[in-house]
């Protein structure tokens, strides 16, 4: 049987994408240096307490374990610190992912799938893009992402190995078994920071920007529920066994919600009041991102089951209630 190296699988989406993946009866091994991941995450399979980084380690792991496919999410995601500290992001995000990419073509792996994200696009225009949409990415962080794509790419046209990158929105909520969740301290995502304020980690949630040109004033996204994204994940894997071609595809679901939208359902959902503050803009932030998801439904055969921001948002709170009651280890 084939195996799937999952890097990154003792984080958020990784352990969620595993999880379903191990549910399949997939044969997988994760590797993970615990730097924001869990061990507790890791729910089937062996994990490799590691560094993708790690030349000598990564290929023992795919020639000794007969990988096939790697599925690559171990990265930093925090936007503001890749302004920062871009040295960083681009080590970890783009070094080690080329590292991870000539371990892999060494190794004859098959196929990549790689985490990327709608920060390629920067601040499109009218808020929507497609998959052709120009990439500018406005940060450091979505840089080392695209930078990676373009390797894919180049590597891509000349080996055998074929890859998906796909393009993630807004990702939020958690496994409906309660299990695994975004268990990240100091968490900046608007999900996880209102559904924090619900629990009582945070006196206050602020919005960021009011005076956006969008009819509530305030920034919109596409959020898309984790085990929808993790689905997307199975079904590339499907679709490069079957031979399927390199691909990107956007993961959104292609519906817009803003931040004071969303707060009101997080309200709902808890039915109790917040205590929101209205602030400033937070630097690079675009009005609107809003995915045109025409192109993942239709080369992966991806019905998304959870596009409802009241399921995810409920979800979410859920498992921050559980967290609150038993910390991850
Ligand atoms: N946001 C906010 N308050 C917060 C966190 C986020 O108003 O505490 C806004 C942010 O400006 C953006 C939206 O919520 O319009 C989603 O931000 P998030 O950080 O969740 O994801 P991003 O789109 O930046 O990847």
């Amino acid at each position: 049987m084939s195996t799937i190296l999952v890097t990154g699988g003792a984080g958020y989406i990784g352990s969620h994408v595993a999880r379903q993946l191990g549910e399949r009866g997939e044969d997988i091994v994760t590797l993970d240096n615990l730097s924001t991941g869990f061990r507790s995450a890791v729910l089937h399979g062996d994990l490799v307490v590691g560094d993708t980084g790690d030349a000598d380690l990564v290929s023992r792991l795919l020639h000794e374990r007969g990988i096939d496919t790697i599925m690559h999410f171990a990265a930093h995601i925090v936007v503001p610190e890749s302004v920062a500290d871009p040295l960083k992001y681009y080590r970890n995000n783009t070094v080690n992912t080329r590292n991870m990419l000539e371990c892999a073509v060494n190794a004859g792996v098959k196929n990549f799938i790689f985490s990327s994200t709608a920060a390629v696009y920067g601040i499109p225009e009218g808020g929507v893009a497609s998959e052709d949409t120009p990439t500018q990415p406005i940060n450091p962080y979505g840089l080392s992402k695209l930078m990676s794509e373009w390797m894919l790419r180049d590597v891509a046209a000349v080996t055998p190995l074929n890859y998906v990158a796909l393009r993630y929105f807004n990702v939020a909520g958690a496994d409906p078994g309660g299990r695994i969740g975004q268990a990240t301290p100091e968490a900046t995502h608007l999900i996880k920071v209102a559904c924090e304020h619900i629990v009582g980690k945070r006196d206050q949630v602020s919005i960021f920007g009011t005076d956006f040109d969008t009819p509530d004033g305030t920034g919109i996204r596409d959020y898309i529920h984790v085990e929808d994204l993790a689905a997307a994940h199975l079904r590339a894997l499907d679709y490069l066994r079957a031979g399927g071609t390199s691909s990107i595809l956007n993961c959104g679901y292609g519906q817009g919600f803003s931040v004071r939208q969303v707060l009101e359902t997080v309200a709902g959902i808890a039915g109790q009041p917040m205590n929101i503050d209205e602030g400033p803009r937070r630097a690079g932030d675009p009005p609107k991102l809003v995915a045109r998801a025409e192109r993942i439904r239709s080369t992966l055969d991806w019905q998304p089951q959870h596009a409802d921001l009241a399921g995810i948002v409920a979800s979410a709170l859920a498992w921050e209630r559980k967290l609150q009651s038993s910390p991850m280890t």
